[in-house]
């Protein structure tokens, strides 16, 4: 079987092509600067990159490039269009609406219309892409595969706000959470690792990328993630202020005169690593300012880190128990001195990590970084949101 994985953007579409009998990424690439001039098209396949220019009008022009350099004699991977199985979109925002992956159909795609206010940026560019797929290929069966429905299983008193309950059920305002399906990879694949039953493990998972989130998994299921009702919430993020006081914002719109939304961009955008360092919002920049000597730098680290350390001691009290913790994305999988910071000093809990372990070279495998006698295991593991994206629409068939 396989099964072709859309992740569209406003303004770009990413793919891949995936067997399933051997999980094997055939072909994957991503079409850029889509109704914008200067359209590109990055396709890998074979070992190689192809690189196409041309002007892309609408996502249905991206798409169909996709299918053609999917079936180009020498770039594609299929002689077809029909060797494609299923297609499985990402779809950010779920709301209350879909708790688990469902078909596109008619139906579907008329509930999925309303919850693009949940994700402004984001689901009315996955609905473009999806709109766009049946286009160029109506009889093909396809999946809505949700960023958040991981998350579904939070019991109300870790998603709900302390806000009136008749705001929260009229406005659905709530804790969702967000990269739900790095969050099940890295869990399942922790208990694969540990030769366990995902039903007898609780684990923290850290996505640490320019976006961060931390969740509680209990027995398979998340309890509880440091993301909110938006992607705003939890630790500092590359330009995302993460967690602040709300009185705060007020605050500081009033002394910088600007309106709430320029606030809401203000936080999303010039916040977080960035605003605290003036450096950078990539750990990369940051890590080297901070060794330079950068005190700025180095502050923002270690905020991040301390915030880390924060989230993973309160799901380890709300987890009751802590049997492991995966580090995944760009930060956590490649640097060290960030996992080292969070969990430093987590001894008399029973958290101790193994400091050449943790210095290996990132080699996309799974690492290990936990001390011999560590009571908790400590995990990298490269996080594949595609696969599940894959699996989840190819479950559903
Ligand atoms: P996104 O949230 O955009 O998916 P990523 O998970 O790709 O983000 O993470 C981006 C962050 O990861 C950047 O801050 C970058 O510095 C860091 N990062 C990515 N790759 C590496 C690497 N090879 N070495 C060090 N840091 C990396």
């Amino acid at each position: 079987m396989k099964i072709l994985v859309i992740n569209a953007g406003s303004s770009s579409l990413k793919y891949q092509l995936i067997d399933m009998e051997r999980e094997e990424v055939l072909a994957k690439g991503g079409c850029e600067r889509i109704g914008i001039e200067g359209g590109k098209l990055n396709h890998k396949a074979h070992g190689e990159t192809f690189t196409i220019e041309k002007d892309l009008p609408d996502h249905t022009v991206a798409i169909s490039l996709v299918l053609s350099e999917l079936t180009d004699p020498r770039a594609g991977v299929i002689a077809s269009m029909d060797e494609i199985d299923a297609v499985g979109h990402r779809v950010v925002a779920s709301g209350e609406t879909f708790t688990e992956t469902v078909l596109v159909t008619d139906e579907t795609m008329k509930r999925l219309e309303p919850l693009s206010e949940l994700a402004p940026l984001h689901n009315p560019a996955a609905i473009l892409g999806i709109n766009a797929c049946r286009a160029v290929m109506p009889s093909k069966k396809m999946a809505l595969v949700f960023d958040t429905s991981f998350h579904a299983t939070m019991p109300a008193y870790a998603y709900l706000y302390g806000i009136d309950y008749d705001d929260y059920k009229k406005y659905k305002v709530r804790k969702y959470g967000f990269h739900g399906t790095s969050h099940k990879f890295v869990s399942r694949a922790a208990a694969d690792y540990l030769g366990k039953d995902p039903k007898d493990l609780k684990i923290i998972t850290c996505h640490l990328g320019n976006g961060s989130s931390i969740s509680a998994v209990d027995g398979g299921k998340c309890i509880d993630t440091s993301m909110g009702f938006t992607p705003l919430a939890g630790v500092p993020m590359g330009t995302r202020s993460g967690d602040i006081d709300c009185a705060a914002v007020e605050f500081l719109c009033r002394k910088k005169g600007m309106t709430m939304e320029e606030g809401m961009n203000y936080l999303n955008k010039k916040c977080g690593m960035l605003g605290v360092s003036g450096v950078s919002s990539d750990f990369r920049d940051l890590t080297a300012a901070a060794e330079a000597g950068n005190e700025r730098a180095r502050l923002a680290l270690e905020m991040f880190s301390y915030a880390c350390k924060k989230y993973i001691g309160a799901y380890m009290a709300a987890l009751g128990g802590l049997d492991c913790i995966v580090f995944t994305a760009g930060v956590g999988e490649n640097t060290p001195s960030v996992r080292a910071a969070a969990l430093s000093g987590m001894e008399a809990f029973g958290i101790k990590v193994d400091p050449a372990a943790n210095e290996y070279k990132n080699d996309g495998a799974i690492h290990e970084i936990s001390a011999a006698d560590s009571n908790v295991r400590i995990l990298v593991i490269p996080t594949n949101e595609e696969l599940v994206i894959a699996r989840e629409t190819a479950a559903l068939l």
